[in-house]
C-alpha cells in the first residue's frame, strides 16, 4: 500500500485489529520512507488472504470454517457466546496482522489453540485432537498432560 505522505511503496502493518460489527480490519501503518504512520480501514473480504491446507492446496480464507471449528470444540461447554465472539475477533486480528498473502492452516490452527488454551481447558484438548489428528489414546494423554503442567 502506498503511503499518504510520500507516495512510496514501502509501507507495513504495525498493527491490526477487527472493527465490531463492520466486518472490517482497522491498520496501523508505518511508511519505511519517511516514517510517518497512518490508519486504514479494510474489508475483511477485500483482504486477499490464502489459506495453504496440509495436502498444500490453497483456499481462500474463510472466518466461518474457523469459527465452525471452535464452535465444535465448544459445545455443551459453559462458554458464553460473546467469549467466543470476542476470541474469534482476536483471532482474526493475529491472523490478519502479518501483510502475508498466504498463511498455512497449521499456523491458524496453532493461534486458535493459544486462544482456546486460556478460555477452556476441555474445548481446548477436543480443538487439539481434531486438529493434531492423534493417532492413539496415548498421544493424546500426552497432549493432555503437557496441557494441565
Ligand atoms: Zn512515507
Amino acid at each position: 500500500m502506498k503511503c499518504p505522505f510520500c507516495n512510496q511503496d514501502n509501507t507495513r502493518v504495525v498493527d491490526s485489529r477487527p472493527v465490531e460489527d463492520t466486518n472490517s480490519i482497522r491498520r496501523r501503518r508505518l511508511c519505511d520512507v519517511c516514517g510517518r504512520r497512518f490508519t486504514t480501514y479494510e474489508k475483511v473480504e477485500s483482504i486477499p488472504l490464502t489459506v495453504i491446507k496440509k495436502d498444500q492446496n490453497r483456499e481462500q480464507y474463510d472466518r466461518g470454517k474457523i469459527q465452525a471449528g471452535i464452535l465444535r470444540a465448544c459445545y455443551k461447554r459453559p462458554i458464553p457466546v460473546e467469549k467466543i465472539e470476542e476470541m474469534m475477533d482476536a483471532i482474526e486480528g493475529e491472523i490478519f496482522n502479518t501483510e502475508e498473502k498466504e498463511i498455512s492452516s497449521t499456523r491458524i490452527g496453532e493461534i486458535v489453540m493459544e486462544h482456546l488454551k486460556e478460555l477452556d481447558a476441555v474445548a481446548y484438548v477436543r480443538f487439539a485432537s481434531v486438529y493434531r489428528e492423534f493417532k492413539d489414546v496415548s498421544t493424546f494423554m500426552d497432549e493432555l498432560k503437557k496441557f494441565m503442567n
